[in-house]
């Protein structure tokens, strides 16, 4: 039984998303004629995101059907997913729809005067952004110029836009390079960055020394969900945090808790509500419209009292938390 579901964890099964990648086109080029209004209204940005959520609901949908969860999604559709995540807040659009403004009309200026690697005056250039692996690419096809920018730096400082199409036009600039280097080390970027690309949460499997979240899971389901959801992708943090016993990632559907309660030290009961605490998360997120997750509400609170060891738990936890 052990033995099994140790399998399944490192060799869990994979899902790939018909058609996300046109739904992802569809989005880009809805962004891109944003770019071409005039001004800016917040009516045309809410229909865009209605859009993204819509999408995106309908990908969950797809992915229920299938006996599948978003922590299973494969690579490039895990790409877009995210992406799609990223995008689905209004203030999110607007960022990048001013960004896109910003990079392309400067883009524009330099090929009307032919400065760029690609040495051409006459070609359209088309910008993106997105979430990619680099930080920005240039390309020039027979038709057009073609410049992906990484997603996480809408909203930068025109310069800093300005100085990454210099150099996805070719541009060998080091000071250009060093300024853009110093920009990728800043919260703003590092924050969006890790939203987007670098992905899975990095976690150890859920067999622990002395307590499985496997087995965990299962009892604190049945207990107090009636077995109604789906197991999350489920591991113990790799640093022994006592500040952060647990958290939950909606958008992989990723459960961690903090390796500081594998001890025989910790009561089972307090893991448990650990699990619950979280579980809590993934069960009321899960029942929101867009994958927005308010945080600690008075509904959750009241939610969280339920558990049956409520005193006990929380009782051990706030002496562990004063350990440290
Ligand atoms: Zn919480």
């Amino acid at each position: 039984m052990k033995k099994n579901q140790h399998a399944q964890q490192l060799k869990p099964q994979r899902t790939r998303i018909n058609g996300i990648q046109r739904t992802v086109n569809t989005i880009q080029s809805r962004l891109a004629s944003l770019s071409d209004e005039k001004e800016l209204d917040n009516h045309q940005i809410g229909l865009v995101c209605n859009e993204v959520a819509q999408q995106i609901d309908n990908i969950r949908l797809q992915l229920r059907r299938a006996g599948s969860s978003p922590s299973k999604i494969t690579g490039a559709s895990q790409v877009a997913y995210r992406w799609l995540m990223f995008i689905s807040k209004p203030e999110t659009v607007r960022k990048h729809v001013q960004s896109l403004v910003i990079a392309r009309d400067h883009a524009t200026a330099m090929t009307a005067r032919s400065i760029n690697l690609f040495k051409t005056s006459n070609l359209p250039v088309s910008i993106q952004f997105y979430n990619t692996r680099y930080l920005y690419k240039g390309t020039r096809t027979p038709r057009q110029i073609k410049i992906t920018l990484n997603e996480a730096f809408i909203g930068a400082p025109p310069i800093i836009l300005e100085n990454l199409i210099h150099l996805a036009m070719g541009e060998r600039d080091q000071k250009k390079s060093d300024v853009i280097r110093q920009y990728t080390r800043q919260p703003a970027f590092l924050h969006d960055y890790e939203a987007l690309y670098s992905h899975q949460t990095r976690i150890k499997a859920p067999e622990g020394n002395y307590a499985n979240l496997v087995t965990i899971f299962e009892r604190v389901n049945k207990e107090y969900f009636a077995g109604s959801l789906s197991q999350p992708r489920l591991g113990w943090s790799s640093r022994k945090s006592l500040k952060k016993l647990g958290h939950y990632r909606i958008d992989t559907d990723t459960l961690v808790i903090s390796k500081s309660l594998d001890s025989p030290h910790v009561p089972s009961h307090v893991i448990d509500f650990v699990m619950y605490h979280e579980l809590l998360h993934k069960h009321i997120g899960a029942t929101r419209h867009n994958g927005r997750m308010r945080a600690h509400t008075s509904e959750f609170r009241a939610a969280e009292k339920r558990f049956r060891f409520y005193q006990e738990a929380s009782a051990f936890l706030e002496k562990l938390a004063q350990s440290e």
